[in-house]
């Protein structure tokens, strides 16, 4: 194998593309981008979503074997597009890792397929529609540019670049899933088909560079069957297909350290997909990375009490909504009261013991699912979630 491939090397050298340091992509903002900096590469406008925003399609590199990356078909997902933009940043280096890709490898990029969704920060586009439950359907104009695409040239690769929330921990390690990992089933069964362990093979690899620079934080997405989703339909029209999921990082939540793993992910998965003469090589050892595990909560308050009796103690799960507000550049977040009760095989991304503390609200006597995160605990004032430090 060959040693070219350094990821202690490429972390310390990563560099992003500081142009979008934000979590948040207007996609008027990545389209302008596009089209003063990569006028020189190919690209296109492949199609216009719902409300008429246009798709792009750039495409990079001179080899013979053909990928299809696209991102952010849920609008809400940006991790994908951020890790392109980092990638063609890279590119434009001329780090050996990025001219053996180039030269073993025409890449066909779709950076943000639903710019309606991106634009307001909703997974769907703007007929509410799931585009990655839409295969079969394509009732969404967005899955219909994708289609077209995908049956104009024959893909050997596919990459379907996803975020996930932050409940998702690796196994039971107690660990967030900053990065998960899925090679989609073709049917009911989960059958471990050739084009299958060809993904699975990748995804090993993926793992086996990555974990040395985030170990115990990746996991494997469920594979059960999504009859309309894309990935299962590209791997049975025989298309090996990596479906990427960036998720949390410890007190990252605007998805830096996440974003920079995910570009390195990328990375390994495309260079090895470049050298690697039998993708399927280790795909059995796909099956040893922890599965992802709804494990976790934002933030949880331990053993509040709900009235004199010390025995009424409860846990207060809270998890925080995000949101663009018209005008910001930023995604806001916004904390509401998710679970109550005993949550002692859950964990928080952050936890307060709150023993012998009174919850109190103006608003009602307990606490309730879905209401703010804005309450007092005796003398504590928790706003929008967090404890509000020297109160008084
Ligand atoms: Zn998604």
């Amino acid at each position: 194998m060959s040693t070219e491939f350094k990821i202690i090397d490429l972390e310390q050298n990563f560099e992003f593309e500081e142009n979008f340091p934000k979590r948040y992509v207007a996609p008027a903002h990545l389209h302008a981008f596009f089209k003063s900096n990569y006028y020189k590469i190919d690209w296109a406008e492949i199609g216009k979503s719902v409300l008429g925003r246009p798709i792009y399609k750039l495409t990079l590199g001179s080899g013979s074997k053909n990928a299809l990356l696209w991102t952010q078909m849920h609008g809400n997902e940006t991790t994908g597009t951020l890790s392109i933009l980092d990638l063609l940043k890279f590119f434009r280096s001329g780090h050996v890792v990025a001219q053996t890709i180039l030269n073993e490898f025409t890449l066909d990029i779709i950076p943000m397929l639903n710019p309606d969704g991106a634009e307001l920060w909703t997974r769907r586009n703007a007929m509410s529609i799931d585009i990655n439950r839409d295969f079969l359907a394509t009732s969404s104009l967005e899955m219909r540019v994708l289609r077209g695409i995908i049956t104009k040239k024959r893909y050997d690769l596919g990459f379907n670049l996803h975020d996930q929330r932050t409940i998702f921990g690796v196994g039971n390690l107690k660990q967030p899933a900053t990065l998960a990992f899925l090679s989609p089933s073709e049917s009911e069964n989960k059958e471990v088909t050739q084009t299958r362990k060809k993904s699975m093979g990748l995804i090993a690899d993926i793992y086996r560079e990555i974990s040395q620079i985030l170990p115990d934080k990746i996991a494997r997405f469920s594979d059960e069957f999504y009859p309309c989703s894309v990935g299962d339909n590209l791997q049975k029209l025989g298309i090996p297909t990596l479906l990427f999921e960036g998720g949390h990082y410890p007190k990252d939540y605007y998805r830096r350290k996440t974003r920079k793993y995910f570009s390195l992910a990328l990375l390994a998965a495309l260079y090895y997909a470049s050298t690697k003469e039998n993708w399927q090589n280790g795909w059995e050892n796909y099956f040893e990375i922890p599965e992802n595990s709804v494990s976790f909560y934002d933030i949880i308050y331990r053993n509040v009490q709900l009235s004199d009796d010390e025995k009424d103690t409860i846990d207060i799960a809270v998890q925080y909504a995000e949101q663009i507000r018209m005008g910001d550049e930023e995604i806001t977040f916004v904390a509401k009261i998710e679970d109550i009760g005993d949550l002692s095989f859950l964990h928080g991304h952050e936890e307060i013991d709150a023993r012998n503390r009174r919850f109190f609200s103006e608003e009602t006597q307990f606490p309730k699912i879905g209401m703010q995160a804005d309450f007092q605990l005796d003398e504590w004032f928790i706003v929008n979630g967090k404890k509000l430090e020297n109160w008084g």
